[in-house]
């Protein structure tokens, strides 16, 4: 799934390509896309408007459209945004769920073989607000992430470290690569209750977070199957990867091989020498 880099990834890619431009037509072919809006309430709410800029929000990318009008998408699992001229266009083409035609004469594709990836139409910027504060908490890359902020959050929770990660209504846009190779780089156990931590390791994890997003975001992000640039291009961060689906391999600090267990549901890789394991509970005496 992508997770922050890579949407900021597609986000940077388009920002130049979008932003003034008009959404001259609107078809969404899909519309599961959209629910519970009807797919033509949501194309004329569109339909007509000038892009004024490409923004993000943890994993959500959002168009903001002139009037206050904002299009907040998520690609999920296997969701693209592709650009294309509109005679490459194919009209079959496999996936199609949206198709966004630009006045530049280019389109943009909404692509997805699952068919978990949404589009939300909100009016106004209060509306906006109200969808992400519902849904997301800290932005990692903003001045707000700092090792206090971390620290406050982590107060009395006793959730295993990489699910706090993984929680979006707590920190936006980290998912199941970024937690654990942002977990290896501060030498934190995935399962350690995160507000077990030491502050030292709160501030270690904060950095680490951010170090690993600002790492993926210059590889231009990771491919592992389905992601792609708006141009069809993969990402690389996949070659960077430190314990991440390295099975096996040598921790590339002590090089002991890097061992898979489950944490938050999640295929999730340690170096248990690097990052020891919770201490058992003593027994309680009798
Ligand atoms: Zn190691």
């Amino acid at each position: 799934m992508p997770e922050l880099p890579e949407v900021e990834t597609i986000r940077r890619q388009l920002a130049p390509v979008l932003a003034g431009r008009v959404l001259e037509g609107v078809e969404v072919l899909d519309g599961r896309w959209c629910e519970p809006a009807a797919p033509a309430e949501v194309e004329d709410a569109l339909r007509g408007r000038r892009i004024e800029r490409v923004g993000r929000r943890g994993k959500y990318l959002v168009l903001e459209l002139h009037d206050d009008v904002h299009l907040v998408m998520h690609l999920r699992m296997t969701g693209n945004l592709l650009l294309v001229h509109a005679e490459n266009d194919d009209p079959a083409r496999q996936h199609l769920r949206v198709r966004m035609t630009l006045d530049s004469g280019k389109r943009l594709l909404f692509v997805d073989v699952r068919r978990f990836g949404t589009g939300a139409v909100l009016l106004g910027a209060d509306a906006r607000h109200a969808y992400f504060d519902a849904r997301l908490g800290v932005e990692p890359l903003s001045p707000g992430f700092t090792g206090d902020a971390l620290r406050a959050l982590a107060r009395g929770r006793r959730a295993p470290v990489k699910s706090f990660l993984l929680s979006q209504e707590r920190i936006a846009g980290v998912g199941n690569i970024y937690a654990d190779e942002a977990l290896f780089r501060a030498r934190i156990h995935p399962l350690r209750p995160v507000g077990a931590l030491r502050p030292a390791q709160l501030g270690a994890l904060r950095d680490a977070v951010v170090a690993t997003l600002e790492s993926g975001i210059d590889s231009r992000g990771a491919t592992i199957d389905d992601f792609r640039h708006a141009d069809g291009a993969r990402g690389s961060f996949q070659d960077r990867f430190l314990v991440h689906r390295r099975e096996g391999a040598p921790c590339p600090v002590c090089g002991r091989p890097i061992k898979k267990l489950r944490a938050a549901g999640r295929g999730t890789y340690v170096c248990e020498r690097c990052q020891p394991k919770p201490r058992a509970r003593r027994p309680v005496p009798a």
